[in-house]
């Protein structure tokens, strides 16, 4: 996904490295290619103005200066500031003190909802827990039965509503979910919701219903990496129309250029908490900031 940013990043540091003491307009110049890769990447504007800003103030000043290697320590200050806006240590899923811990998964249509679903209930299991997965996506067809399908490979129990009960009402199948996983001594709900294909009131208002109903411990917003600036957007959306505690980046395999992946969390001020990076289930991983960091500059 990075390959583009990668390639340029790598051009300017070996410019840099080539120079020995580094003057202001060196730093400005490496700046000023860092930022034109940034933004060819399709990082938001806002965060690219942010992350030079803080470059180049550190970079003119004294820990470079007095380097042994001013050109080590720039890329060092990149790293960093690279990390910081990816949202510094990884944020961890917060389990409820009394269980279940209630997960709701928003996000549009096609964003990857229902796999993530089955990759994070796989991935709670690994751990010793005990996850219900809740289809309460009943607008699209065929949901539910995906769901069912992606929870029987991945060796999660499924809570639908009963066939032949008509569309159903998503707000009571998640309610009536959670009495049933407390019954059942599940220990993690993890509630998947209907997206649309554009953001649409409807589907915010049937998400912060479901939200009000079960007062979820953690809601997760699903973002498809690959559409770019549309995902900074739908992001802003989602966090004003129903709110979430963090962001599932997923698609993390395309070949887009990535800048969603840098983008969402400062933008939204939400941590991004788990990428998804393929089609199979175990293509899946707790989302940490200084990995992802490493692999950007390479
Ligand atoms: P939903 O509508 O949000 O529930 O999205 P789905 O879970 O149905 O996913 C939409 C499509 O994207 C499906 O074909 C998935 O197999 C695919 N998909 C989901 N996550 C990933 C991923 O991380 N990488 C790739 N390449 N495909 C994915």
């Amino acid at each position: 996904m990075f390959a583009t940013l990668q390639d340029r990043l790598e051009a300017t540091f070996k410019r840099l490295r080539g120079k020995g003491r580094l003057t202001d307009a060196d730093i400005d110049a490496t700046c000023r290619e860092i930022r034109i890769a940034l933004l060819e990447a399709d990082v938001a504007l806002p965060v690219v103005r942010e992350f030079i800003g803080h470059v180049k103030e550190r970079a003119r000043g004294a820990e470079v200066h007095q380097a042994l290697n001013p050109a080590e320590q720039v890329i060092k200050i990149v790293h960093e500031e690279l990390i910081q806006i990816l949202g510094g240590d990884t944020r961890r899923l917060r389990f409820a003190k009394t269980p279940p811990t209630v997960i709701l998964l928003c996000g549009l249509q096609g964003a990857g909802k229902t796999t993530l679903a089955g990759k994070l209930g796989r991935w709670l299991k690994e751990q010793g827990h005990q996850p219900l997965l809740v289809a309460a996506d009943l607008q699209r067809p065929n949901a539910v039965e995906q769901l069912e399908i992606i929870g029987q490979r991945a060796g999660v129990a499924v809570f639908a509503p009963e066939r032949g009960s008509g569309v159903g009402d998503p707000v009571d199948v998640a309610r009536r979910s959670v009495e049933y996983a407390k019954s059942k001594l599940y220990d993690i709900v993890i509630v998947d919701t209907a997206g649309r294909l554009g953001v649409d009131e409807e589907m915010m208002r049937q998400a912060a219903d479901i939200r009000d109903a079960i007062q979820p411990d953690e809601i997760l917003f699903v973002v498809d990496a690959m559409i770019g600036q549309d995902a900074v957007t739908t992001a802003e959306a989602f966090r004003d129309g129903v709110g979430f505690d963090g962001v599932v980046l997923s698609k993390l395999d395309g070949d887009a250029r990535g800048g969603a992946a840098l983008s969402v969390r400062y933008v939204t001020g939400r941590p991004v908490m788990f990428a998804s990076t393929g089609e199979k289930l175990e293509d899946f991983d707790v989302f940490h900031p200084d990995r992802m960091a490493s692999r950007i500059l390479g």
